[in-house]
């Protein structure tokens, strides 16, 4: 859980939070000012740290670890998945929020170096990830997990630790005080959706939408009314930018299919 350690200033205009792949990310936390590990305090719906008087609002922070793509991307054009296998990768994020270091989808990449040099980049080890999240259970999403061997697992109704199997429902999970959990089931019936407050703003980490084109119907979606229902859902937080199952982040529109 992220209690206690200091966040980021607002007014500090070189620390503002924005998407980004991490070969360009600079590594955010080594920029911080010295900090002392210090109380938090419930503020305004956020939470907030006080050193000295000042008070620091506590969020996340984004990074875009690999960018996936699906079955309908163009490289996959003329591939049937059988005697033409597709080409198939996850979007594959990091989030960060005081001692909370997630990896959001650590599934199918060309090659693990996908991952873990983005990692590199933003001064993380794989040790040091404390939280996995599962969107949902397709081994595209899912496969590389085991790159990060201190992690809590997340999905849709369980935590997993080592050989501890902590059962709760997703919905509204706290990972850490600006990170939580939603279920939006539809793409399969055990989607979860996560959702993190960022000094710009909501974002959404979802395969409610696989790209920003969507599909407008998912071709694979177990059940297409829910998906719609759950879209609209997490189009109501108004999220700043949506990281789809597939592609790369984009800022939802009145485009963005529901
Ligand atoms: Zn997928």
């Amino acid at each position: 859980m992220a209690t206690g350690e200091s966040a980021v200033p607002r007014q500090d205009s070189n620390l503002r939070h924005r998407p980004e792949t991490a070969n360009t990310a600079p590594d955010r936390h080594a920029s911080r000012p010295p900090t002392r590990t210090v109380h938090t305090y419930p503020l305004i719906g956020y939470f907030a740290s006080i050193q000295e008087g000042v008070i620091y609002p506590v969020v996340a922070t984004f990074t875009l670890l690999t960018a996936g793509y699906d079955p309908l991307a163009p490289r996959n054009v003329g591939r049937d998945g059988r005697d033409q296998p597709w080409h198939v990768a996850s979007t594959v994020a990091l989030l960060r929020d005081g001692d909370a270091i997630v990896v959001v989808d650590p599934g199918m990449v060309a090659d693990r170096k996908l991952i873990l040099d983005p990692l590199t980049a933003a001064g993380v080890t794989p040790g040091q990830a404390t939280d996995v999240v599962f969107s949902h259970h397709h081994p595209d999403h899912t496969v590389n997990a085991a790159l990060f061997p201190n992690a809590r697992c997340h999905d849709f109704w369980a935590i997993y630790y080592n050989d501890i199997w902590t059962v709760r429902p997703a919905d509204g999970f706290q990972i850490s005080s600006s990170i939580r959990l939603i279920e939006t089931p539809g793409h399969s019936p055990q989607d979860i959706t996560t959702i993190a407050e960022t000094d710009e703003g909501t974002i959404a980490l979802t395969h409610m939408w696989w790209h920003t084109d969507g599909p407008a119907e998912d071709p694979f979606a177990s059940d297409p009314d829910a998906l719609r229902i759950n879209r609209r859902k997490i189009l109501d937080l108004q999220p700043a930018l949506i990281v789809p199952g597939h592609g790369v982040p984009f800022a939802p529109s009145e485009n963005t299919p529901v």
